[in-house]
């Protein structure tokens, strides 16, 4: 078994939110990639710039080749900052930041810390996105972190979000909603965004009726929109929108054989999350070995989640299926009820079992 991963590092993603949102520091989610990968499994540090599926292979940046028996592809999405002109310019000269990106984390809390009046635009990124939901949580704790220091009156807080409701999921919106009125926060709807102006200190709304321009922003949170790696284009089809063609049960590719894909980047047809990602873990690795003695393949039902804190202390989970159904994990306790409890399992117990326990397959 090879892992092919160009990075030095391996990053607990989930815990980049409370970066932003002053909750944690970026020691706590960053480990070595060497300690992280697996004993039995071979790391090439290279990034796989082809697959050469007829020869069973899959370039490197070095020019090197890589056989295989089975091709597992899951290079997650890239941030896309061309696809929103202005933005790179933003965030270099530090009037937009955000916690999505590892290399902007801190730069939200530091600009967070700062702002004692004004207006500021959170965003939720369209799809596809890594977990585009828990967007709402450097602004949940952001806004409680102003509450609790008196200044939140002062400052005029907008959310853009590319659903006709907060999150296009009925069950979770109506729980949330009450949150973004307590906290006096400006939602605009079916909107993205479509540019930025650090000089002008306005950002740019797209919507179904045309451009909707904001002024007077004096801090942009903007998440970038995300794309498919291009090399994967020759594993992509028409109707997957450059993600990896497979079917969204099994994982195995629809034409090449051998080749299966899961996380971000795989057409699974349900909004990408490390849970929907966790659950598919499983499936794949059991079809691996079925593929390989020609039993029948076992199915992904789907399963999804976005954890939102919804102040600096409770959080809810919002669990659902490809048609945004509920799909509770539990029928014991109410999960989509914000609590203390999964606030501190959020961010104290998942890092530590993602690390001690689930990168070591042993949940
Ligand atoms: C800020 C943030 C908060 C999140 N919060 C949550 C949460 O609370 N709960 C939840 O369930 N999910 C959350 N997610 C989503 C979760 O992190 C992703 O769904 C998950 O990381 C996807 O895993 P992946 O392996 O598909 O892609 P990635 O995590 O992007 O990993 C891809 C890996 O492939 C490597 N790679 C890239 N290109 C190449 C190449 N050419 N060759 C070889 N290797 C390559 C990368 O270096 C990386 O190591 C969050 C995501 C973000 C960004």
């Amino acid at each position: 078994m090879a892992v092919i991963a160009p990075d030095p590092v391996h990053r607990y993603r989930p815990l980049l939110n409370y970066v932003g949102g002053g909750q944690a520091s970026m020691s706590r989610l960053t480990r070595s990639m060497a300690a992280v990968i697996p004993s039995g499994c071979t790391w090439l540090p290279h990034r796989a710039v082809a697959v050469h599926a007829d020869e069973r292979e899959v370039e490197l940046d070095t020019g090197e080749r890589v056989g295989y028996g089975d091709l597992v592809v899951a290079p997650g999405l890239e941030p896309d900052l061309a696809a929103t002109p202005g933005l790179a310019e933003a965030m270099e000269a530090g009037w937009s930041a955000t916690a999505h990106l590892s290399s902007r984390a801190e730069d939200t809390w530091t600009a967070i810390k700062r702002m004692t009046r004004g207006r500021v635009v959170f965003t939720i990124p369209p799809e596809p996105a890594p977990c585009c939901g828990t967007a709402l949580k450097p602004l949940f704790l952001t806004c409680d972190h102003w509450r609790r220091e008196g200044v939140l009156e002062e400052i005029d807080v907008r959310l853009v979000t590319p659903y006709s409701s907060l999150l296009g999921l009925g069950f979770a919106d109506r729980q949330v909603e009450p949150h973004l009125q307590r906290f006096g926060i400006t939602v605009h709807h079916d909107a993205t965004v479509g540019a930025l102006d650090h000089q002008a200190r306005t950002v740019t709304l797209s919507t179904p009726d045309g451009e909707q321009v904001l002024d007077g922003v004096d801090q942009a949170f903007v998440v970038p929109h995300y794309r498919p790696p291009d090399w994967l284009a020759p594993l992509a089809s028409d109707d997957t929108g450059g993600l990896v063609d497979i079917d969204p049960g099994t994982l195995a590719h629809h034409s090449l054989p051998r080749v299966w894909s899961l996380g971000d980047v795989a057409h699974v047809r349900t909004r990408p999350s490390g849970g929907a990602l966790r659950s598919q873990v499983e499936v794949l690795a059991d079809n691996i070995r079925r593929g390989r003695t020609g039993e029948s393949l076992r199915h992904y039902d789907g399963y999804t989640i976005i954890p939102i804190t919804v102040d600096r202390r409770r959080l809810l989970l919002a669990e659902f299926d490809r048609t945004g159904t509920p799909q509770p994990t539990t029928s014991l306790i109410d999960l989509t009820v914000p609590r203390r409890l999964l606030w501190a399992f959020d961010r104290y117990v998942e890092p530590v079992v993602y690390f001690r326990a689930l990168l070591k397959g042993r949940v």
